[in-house]
């Protein structure tokens, strides 16, 4: 079965914002919200010091607390790919999800409902990667499935440097920076 994941290179990532733009646009999400957003960090010591951009959303994680946590089965794993996804009509807007997610990546839209990255789900069963992916200038952004050795993003975290977000929270998230 296969595992979808995104593999992002933080060395070519300029922080233009476009997978942002792309997002709002595809999903069509609030004024106000995002469902993907631009970190910048600092790292190292000075003087050797390096700023790592990231493009960041929903981790789709393989421990995921907000599934856990939802008391009407709303928040679930999709059965394509180990997709994090919302049914929005099973969701009451508790906001159970939103507090347990380490990386906040949830929001409640203005229909009441928990929202949050798709990994646009829609596209990707179609055969098309997540708009973000796409319309990237720097193709900094890689779609596929990790449990598939042949497939980009499985050679590119076995021959590349990469960190995941907040990993000690035991999340497992499924998104890998590439350093
Ligand atoms: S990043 Fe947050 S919302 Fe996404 S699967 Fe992980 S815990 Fe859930
Ligand atoms: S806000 Fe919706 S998806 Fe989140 S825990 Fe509550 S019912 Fe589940």
């Amino acid at each position: 079965m296969a595992r979808l994941v995104m593999v992002i290179d933080t060395r070519k990532c300029v922080g233009c914002m476009d997978c942002v733009v792309a997002c709002k646009t595809e999903n069509n999400v609030p004024e106000g919200f995002n469902r993907d957003w631009i970190t910048t960090e600092v790292l190292g010591k000075s003087p050797n010091l390096q700023m790592e951009i990231r493009s960041e959303r929903c981790n789709h994680c393989d421990n995921p607390p907000c599934v856990y946590c939802c008391p009407t089965g709303a928040s679930h794993i999709h059965d394509y790919g180990g997709v994090i996804l919302v049914e929005h009509e099973l969701c009451i807007g508790c906001k159970a999800c939103l507090a347990s997610c380490p990386y906040d990546a949830r929001f409640i839209h203005p229909d009441g409902y928990a929202d949050k990255c798709t990994f646009c789900i829609h596209r990707v069963e179609k055969g098309m990667n997540p708009a973000c992916v796409d319309v990237c200038p720097t193709h900094c952004m890689y779609f596929g499935d990790i449990d598939d050795p042949e497939s980009r993003v499985s050679k590119l975290i076995s021959t590349r440097k990469y960190h995941t977000n907040i990993p000690e929270a035991g999340t497992k998230p499924q998104i890998y920076y590439l350093t």
